[in-house]
């Protein structure tokens, strides 16, 4: 089994629903695409210099929006979350101040 199969930790994404006041970990794209069986496809289309595969435009514009402009769905109201830095530290509920700072980005 090749190195980039391998079951290794991978980061999470950070993500913040300002309706909730409230910052969720998602799984990264590799995560996601292991799930849907495509991993080796992603790793072939993005993080091989040499790929085995040469995927056409379209289909890499495809993944693309697939694993990499994905947007989260809150999992308590729903709505669209805002992907912030993985350094990024959510505030506390109570701080609504900071959160309607937020809100405007
Ligand atoms: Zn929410």
């Amino acid at each position: 089994m090749s190195y980039y199969l391998q079951k290794i930790k991978r980061y999470k994404r950070h993500f913040i629903c300002v309706d909730c006041r409230k910052g969720f970990k998602k799984s990264n794209e590799k995560d996601f695409a292991e799930k849907n069986g495509e991993l080796s496809l992603l790793l072939n289309a993005f993080y091989f210099s040499k790929p085995k595969k040469k995927l056409s435009k379209k289909e890499k514009d495809a993944l693309k929006l697939k694993y990499f402009e994905r947007v989260e769905d809150c999992p308590q109201c729903n709505q669209k979350m805002k992907e912030v830095s993985m350094s990024f530290k959510a505030p506390a509920k109570n701080k609504l101040k900071e959160w309607k700072e937020l809100m405007k980005k």
